[in-house]
């Protein structure tokens, strides 16, 4: 959230209407200031699905993202975000209770049985909120890098490369030298599966050209400057790592395993320092992406 001195700016509105609604308070109970602008960093679920929330508070309301990231909203065959993830979900979820539900059946232990309850009822809710979306796409686009003054702030979008996902922007308020980057530099495993590596590490690198000494992650606690650093080294030392193993010949599930232990001993405390996100848990996706996009090119 940026306040300005006529309105407020949020960066990214959240994974579903209700979380966006107790967020939408929080921020109220701040400040009475109206909310005048979303920026969207990226497409993901996470990133975009509470807009609506927001608009429906705030008649007039601007919702900006790179001219890639709307497309990606309303691609029919985008990756984990935009409409077309949401239909998905629509046929998903119904399953996943499904699922629970039988296996509460089956449950080993009262202490099981009150977990998956637990999921399952958050469940029903999120496909109650599912089935009654309004969906709020972005009203206004860019393709290269922009300045907003609102209230007294300058606020710079900046776009400078793929990484996370085609589309990603970043948020950099150069007096307060911070910088809100969405999933393009996050506080613990990256998730790759609509991601471009080896452009990613280029993009961080023009990242670090402006002079910001906080970090505002899309997931995980705030963080200084060397963050970038620690995260474009991982993301650097895996696709160093996942090429040669694979010259050396190995197939993937062998190179998931002594990739992840080759790079452990660097980065698994640093990427690991919340219960989601953990290093052990993502490494083989990430080996497994960084095979697909750069080994195969596919
Ligand atoms: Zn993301």
């Amino acid at each position: 959230m940026i306040l300005t001195n006529d309105g407020v700016v949020v960066v990214d509105s959240y994974s579903k209407p209700s979380a966006a609604h107790t967020l939408y308070n929080e921020i109220q109970s701040l400040t009475k200031q109206p909310i005048r602008t979303i920026i969207n960093t990226h497409f993901h679920w996470d990133h975009w699905q509470g807009n609506q929330t927001y608009a429906m508070h705030s008649p007039g309301l601007e919702i900006i993202t790179s001219e890639r990231t709307k497309e990606n909203l309303t691609r029919p065959d985008a990756g984990v975000g935009g409409l077309s993830y949401i239909e998905k979900q629509l046929t998903a979820v119904p399953k996943e209770i499904d699922t629970l539900k039988s296996d509460i059946l089956k449950a080993s232990s009262p202490e099981h049985k009150a977990r998956l309850e637990a999921n399952l009822q958050q469940a029903e809710s999120y496909l109650a909120e599912l089935q009654t979306f309004k969906p709020a796409l972005p009203t206004r686009t860019l393709t290269s890098s922009m300045t907003l003054n609102e209230g007294g702030r300058e606020i710079q979008i900046l776009l400078l490369g793929r990484g996370h996902t085609d589309g990603d922007v970043y948020i950099y308020l150069p007096k307060e030298k911070v910088v809100a980057t969405g999933d393009a530099l996050v506080d613990w495993m990256p998730f790759l599966n609509d991601g471009y590596p080896e452009d990613w590490v280029q993009t961080l690198t023009a990242l670090e050209k402006f002079d910001f000494a906080h970090i505002i992650p899309g997931h995980g606690s705030v963080a200084p400057r060397e963050q970038l650093a620690f995260f474009r080294s991982y993301l650097a030392d895996l696709i160093a790592a996942v090429k040669q193993a694979a010259a050396a010949g190995a197939a993937l599930p062998e190179m998931q395993k002594t990739v992840g232990d080759q790079l452990a001993g660097k980065y698994e405390q640093g990427m690991s320092r919340y219960p989601s996100g953990q290093y052990r848990d993502r490494v083989g996706v990430n080996v497994e992406a960084v095979y697909k996009k750069v080994v195969q090119k596919r």
